[in-house]
């Protein structure tokens, strides 16, 4: 179906919301983005966008401006704690050379996108805290101010705490994973080269990566615990907290984990994968539909091939329902399986009985040194998909 001037409103200018603005806006719908938040500003750390994200963002005509801010990634390496010994490295190199791996700044790639929104000429509205949405044939928008809105077709792109999501699929409860994250970027003084490095501790590891030039470093360290910590991303912390929990990491870990000064801490929870997607004429795509522990690094990803095969789904299709149905069935599967996978990592770098952490880290020794390419290929599944070739 045509979507030219089909009016769409994407509740959520995050990563999924201001990509989709972009995609449906290139088959010509009228789209206006609506945002809680007073401002787009400069908030989260690191990301990683891996090759099956870079395509979208080739595709919208944004690749050199995701090049001129992100730090292309040359290998992802295991090692363990104490003293920071190499256990295995993921090659990035040897992915083909039109299939590049990023680290970015989440506020870099907001940045990147809502000026291409904006130069679209798509609007979006700040301060536009959305209450409640009726999700029918003829959608409407409830706003906390009091306000209502209509659209054609309504898409919550609005996270971890959608609006969207419990109309479509009732209220789920998610469960608390024991485990909690600190986040943290720090000044590059130690030459951190260009690898996403995860140190794996008894119960705990540290992952870092360089970001803006390798002006700065991004930590993001995870611990199983009893105690309950909040889901979100703005809470803080006390520096002195981190790296108490860590004390015991060694080498560049702990003088990373010295220079912090400003930490973020969230509880990680696992939630069930949305079973609907749509109803009606409206959408969730993102995290409002899959959000996702951080242990693949899929996140934004994620939200970001659901936004491009949303616009390609409809396109194809001869009318709404049967467009928003196709987006589900092509998407389901695929976010269903990269969550578990993530649910399914934690435990792997948190080995702490002696004898299995010798076992699976010269394992991973083992197969690094004689099958480099082998080592990568079990990711191809994810890395090299790509949505925009598909259908
Ligand atoms: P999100 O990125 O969560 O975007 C949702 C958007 O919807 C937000 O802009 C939010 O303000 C808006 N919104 C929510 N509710 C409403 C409402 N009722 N009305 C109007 N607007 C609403 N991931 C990382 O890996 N590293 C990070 O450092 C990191 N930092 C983050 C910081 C913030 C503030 C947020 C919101 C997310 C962060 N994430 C981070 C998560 C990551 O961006 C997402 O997992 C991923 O990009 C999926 O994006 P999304 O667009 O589905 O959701």
């Amino acid at each position: 179906m045509s979507l030219a001037g089909l009016k769409i409103k994407i509740v959520g200018a995050g990563i999924g919301g201001l990509t989709a603005a972009l995609a449906l806006r290139a088959r010509g719908a009228e789209v206006t983005v609506l945002e809680q938040a007073e401002a787009i500003t400069e908030v989260g750390a690191g990301l990683q966008v891996s090759p099956n994200g870079f395509v979208v963002l080739r595709a919208l005509g944004l690749e050199d401006a995701l090049r001129a801010r992100a730090v292309q990634g040359q290998a992802v390496e295991l090692r363990d704690y104490k003293a920071g010994r190499l256990v295995s490295r993921l090659d990035l190199g040897l992915l083909p050379a039109d299939q590049p791996y990023f680290f970015l700044h989440r506020a870099d790639l907001i940045d990147l996108l809502a000026e291409a929104v904006r130069a679209q000429g798509i609007k979006i509205r700040l301060l536009q805290r959305v209450a409640r949405i009726e999700a029918t044939d003829t959608p409407v928008i409830h706003l906390a101010n009091g306000a209502e809105t209509r659209a054609d077709l309504v898409v919550g792109a609005d996270g971890l705490h959608s609006k969207l999501r419990p109309e479509l699929n009732g209220v789920t409860a998610p469960f608390f994973t024991r485990q909690v994250a600190w986040r943290a970027t720090v000044p590059n003084t130690m030459n951190h080269p260009n690898v996403a490095r995860v140190h794996m501790g008894p119960h705990r590891h540290v992952v870092s990566y360089p970001l803006r030039g390798g002006e700065i470093v991004n930590i993001v360290a995870v611990q199983e615990r009893m105690g309950w910590a909040e889901e979100g991303w703005t809470h803080r912390d006390d520096p002195d907290n981190l790296r108490k929990a860590f004390g015991d990491f060694g080498g560049d870990t702990a003088r990373l984990l010295g220079a912090v000064e400003n930490v973020g801490v969230w509880g990680l929870f696992r939630h069930p994968v949305a079973r609907s997607w749509h109803k009606g004429h409206t959408a969730i795509l993102g995290d409002a539909a899959h959000p996702t522990l951080p242990f693949m690094a899929q996140g934004a990803v994620m939200a970001m091939e659901d936004a491009w095969v949303l616009a390609d789904a409809l396109d194809k299709a001869d009318n709404l329902p049967e467009g928003l149905a196709a987006y589900q069935a092509r998407r389901h599967a695929r976010a269903s399986k990269v969550v578990e996978t993530a649910n399914g990592n934690a435990w792997k770098y948190h080995l702490s009985l002696p004898p299995l952490r010798f076992g699976a880290h010269l394992g991973l020794r083992v197969a690094s040194s004689l099958a480099p390419k082998k080592l990568l290929q079990q990711f191809d599944w994810i890395y090299r998909y790509d949505v925009t070739a598909e259908g």
